[in-house]
């Protein structure tokens, strides 16, 4: 097969490696930089977690993920994956149908072992924390963070050197078709790319660069926040894993101390703002600087002051009902979708590249596929539903 990836975020370089490396002709084309500065894959980094609260198949998928990862630590010559261990705290109790009362009992079931905090091993061990307000949660030891834009640029380098033909500076115009067959793509700048498949993978410029998608994806922005604490001490990684704060109401979660680049990275996910994922707009407002504060002052007192070294907005694309998109197209022969998932997607890198490749392939999975029946439904309560970071 001749097979055209529009877009090398992690989407589109693992479809592309993983194809390559199944025997078939590739061609990726990424308007550049790479890393690219605006995508959803570049960032300082990535919760890689198993936590999935009563759903199996992404618990499962999260579970193979995570021997790539430690796969990934062995082969890449540089361990971009840190294993601090993930917890989630609550400030009610770990109950049966909560994220996280959920994600202990099927953990357990599947012979993980996960521990129960109670408030006192909470004050003990996880000193930054308010556990007078947090007095329950979870810890496991299994999951971290991953340096995002790092191992995207190691995958492009991967890749090259398999024989995927990188087109950096190349952006995608428009399909070309023969009748409601995609023989290939057109760039900006005039060229043609004939392929027997392409495939989509441009994250939130889904909607914006295929408009007929835009009624089943939508580009949303999500704030990110990096602090520098007075003290780094509590926040280093032994004693402030990567963590989730009451998360299905709060949206909160983030990272210890950053090793090198010294800040402590927190974020939300929540019903975001409808974003173009290139537009100037793409800036942290006051309020939300101010909800963050407050987030802060009840829960990690000590850094409810630290200095915002800097902020961003991410921009994800949104699927409605919250599961990543990859599937042929049933009404235009040759094209595939690779996205979606509204920003939970990066931890399963190790395994995206194999999705995307069966599907081009035509052995799609039922979970990820053209379901253009799932309706809009964005409140804050439905964002805070879906599976975040
Ligand atoms: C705030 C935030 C936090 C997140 N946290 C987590 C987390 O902790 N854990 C987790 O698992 N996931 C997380 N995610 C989700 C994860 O980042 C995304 O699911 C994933 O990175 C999406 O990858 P992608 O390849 O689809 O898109 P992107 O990484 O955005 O890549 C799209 C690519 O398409 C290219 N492109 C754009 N236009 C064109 C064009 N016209 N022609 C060709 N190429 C084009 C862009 O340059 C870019 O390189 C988070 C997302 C956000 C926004």
């Amino acid at each position: 097969m001749n097979a055209l990836v529009l877009g090398a975020g992690i989407f589109g370089v693992t479809g592309a490696l993983e194809l390559r490396r199944r025997g078939h002709r590739v061609q990726l084309l990424d308007p550049g930089p790479l890393p690219h500065p605006l995508a959803a894959s570049t960032d300082l980094s990535k919760v890689v977690r198993l936590e999935y609260g009563a759903d199996e198949e992404y618990t499962r998928m999260a579970e193979r993920s995570l021997e790539g990862w430690r796969e990934w630590n062995r082969t890449f010559g540089a361990p971009l994956f840190h294993e601090t261990g993930v917890m989630f705290l609550r400030r009610t109790p770990v109950a049966s149908g909560t994220f996280e009362g959920d994600s202990l009992a099927l953990l357990r079931r599947r012979g993980h072992p996960i521990e129960h905090l109670s408030r006192d091993l909470i004050r003990a061990r996880f000193p930054a924390w308010n556990a007078d307000r947090y007095g329950d949660g979870i810890f496991n030891a299994a999951g971290g963070y991953v340096e995002s834009g790092r191992v995207v640029e190691r995958l492009l380098q991967l890749a090259v050197a398999e024989g995927v033909e990188l087109c950096e500076g190349a952006t995608f115009a428009a399909l070309d078709l023969r009748g409601a067959r995609v023989v290939g793509a057109l760039t900006s700048d005039g060229r043609c790319f004939p392929a027997d498949c392409v495939i989509a993978a441009l994250g939130s410029w889904t909607p914006h660069a295929l408009p007929f998608t835009s009624g089943w994806f939508r580009s949303s922005g999500m704030p990110v926040f990096h602090l520098r604490p007075d003290d780094p001490a509590p926040f280093v990684a032994e004693r402030f894993p990567v963590f989730g704060a009451d998360i299905s109401s709060s949206g909160y979660y983030g990272f210890p101390m950053h090793p090198e680049a010294g800040v402590v990275k927190i974020a939300n996910h929540g019903v975001g703002r409808a974003v173009h994922p290139s537009s100037a707009d793409r800036v942290v407002g006051e309020g939300e600087i101010a909800a963050l504060r407050a987030f802060l002052e009840e829960t990690f007192p000590a850094l409810a002051r630290a200095q915002l070294v800097s902020t961003r907005v991410c921009v994800y694309c949104d699927t409605w009902d919250g599961h990543f998109w990859i599937a042929r197209d049933p009404e235009r022969e040759g094209l595939v979708l690779a996205t979606g998932g509204s920003g939970h997607a990066y931890k399963f890198a190790p395994v995206l590249g194999g999705l995307i490749a069966d599907a081009a392939e035509g052995r799609g999975q039922e979970k990820f596929r053209w379901r253009p029946e799932v309706r809009p439904e964005r409140s804050e309560e439905a964002a805070r539903k879906q599976s975040p970071a």
